[in-house]
């Protein structure tokens, strides 16, 4: 079934089935197509594939039956034409803008991106010429007024890492179109499961597969959807050519992944929200960041753009990086590490981890205090989280 037949579908259907035609062996469950090459009946079939239809495999670091499937499930839950599977989520971002840019365009990127991608865009693509104006995410007008001649893409991540801000997907994707610019959003945090950007006006969708999509933690690996003439001929030319590919084996561990992003995806939502409301009331908190809590300043906007506020709570505590230090240091559940969209509770020090690089003036800017700590609320018992989190809280 194509892209198109599969919107018949409802996406937790879709999550489960899209993109698998059996073998000749009719197998249930998906193969994993470990081989790195692929053969031809003759020398003519051999020299007509190399000539490059896509549909005929001939080596994995241009396609593979496996990778396919998950590329063709997650085009099919994000509403795309088609999907380009990669190494990590960074390589996703990196061949989106050197297949799509060339020396001379001009980015414009919200400042709420993930660290890697600030420095891809300030250090690496800066060098070949692409430079990148930042502006806040919440104001399409400071979009507007930072296009430039040569300005071809916008880039956004909504919900923000590790504030939970929201950009408006459809205003400022309007921006973007009214200046012939294309406006790519990373939806990692939300996955199409919550949150569906090309029904909003997005052109390209980036993912790191290696958070929800996989969603227990085990392999790093990336995405782009998108049209068939942009990413299906020109990031996957470049990812043919320059080699970012996903392994057939990650690819596997994203498909069963995805066949429980539905599930997954509302549980996390859930226990994010009741651990939010737990925090703001606690008297230690002076400030609870997740967009389904009344307080947040975009919470209209979640409710309009997103089926579900996520699994990424961030609080604040007076008292700076020792009381934060305490609280992290006194769960014996919760994993402390910087990786999130996991089914196990993680806990993080932004400021000293994902944001310690940065200087403590951009750490301000950015709104990254010293008591700030990030929850990515797993699939534990919400109870059992809250305890955890108590221990620190009530001992401050
Ligand atoms: C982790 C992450 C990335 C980078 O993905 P990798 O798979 O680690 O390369 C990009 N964007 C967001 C929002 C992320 O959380």
């Amino acid at each position: 079934m194509s892209t198109d037949e599969w919107s018949d579908y409802a996406p937790a259907t879709r999550a489960v089935r899209a993109g698998h035609i059996r073998t000749h062996e009719a197998e249930h469950s998906e193969p994993i197509f470990a081989t790195s090459s692929f053969c031809f009946g003759s020398a003519r079939e051999a020299a007509e594939s190399f000539a490059g239809n896509r549909r005929r495999n001939v080596y994995s670091r241009f396609t593979n039956p496996t990778v396919r499937i998950f590329q063709e499930r997650l085009a099919a839950l994000e509403g795309g034409e088609t999907c380009v599977a990669t190494a990590s989520g960074m390589a996703a971002i990196l061949s989106t803008c050197l297949a799509l840019l060339q020396s001379g365009d001009h980015i414009v990127s919200s400042t709420g991106v993930f660290g890697s991608t600030t420095s891809l865009f300030n250090t690496y693509l800066a060098r070949l010429g692409i430079p990148t104006t930042w502006v806040s995410p919440h104001d399409p007008n400071d979009w507007r007024e930072a296009i430039r001649p040569g300005t071809k893409l916008f880039y956004l991540e909504t919900p923000t890492n590790p504030l939970t801000e929201i950009a408006d997907i459809a205003a400022i994707a309007e921006v973007a179109h009214a200046h012939d610019a294309i406006l790519v959003v990373d939806n990692c945090f939300c996955t199409p499961a919550l949150q569906r950007p090309f029904d909003l006006g997005a052109d390209v969708v980036v993912h790191s597969a290696t958070k929800y999509l996989d969603g227990q933690g085990r392999c790093v690996g990336g995405a782009v959807v998108g049209d068939a003439e942009r990413v299906g001929e020109q990031v996957f030319g470049f990812l043919r050519t320059a080699g970012p590919s996903m392994s057939p084996f990650n690819a596997w561990v994203f498909l069963k992944g995805l066949e429980t992003l539905d599930l997954r995806m509302h549980a996390h939502s859930r226990g994010a929200m009741e651990l939010a409301r737990w925090l703001q009331a606690h008297p230690r908190v002076t400030r609870v960041h997740y967009p389904g809590l009344e307080t947040h300043p975009q919470h209209e906007l979640a409710m309009r753009q997103q089926s579900g506020y996520g699994g990424i709570v961030a609080f604040e505590l007076e008292g700076g990086q020792g009381a934060a230090w305490h609280v992290i240091d006194q769960t014996r559940l919760l994993s402390i590490t910087g990786n999130l969209g996991d089914a196990k509770t993680t806990i993080t020090h932004p400021a000293s981890t994902t944001h310690g690089r940065l200087s403590p003036e951009q750490r301000a800017a950015a709104g990254i205090g010293d008591g700030l700590i990030r929850v990515g609320v797993g699939l534990e018992e919400i109870g059992d989280i809250r305890n955890d989190l108590a221990r620190g809280l009530d001992s401050l």
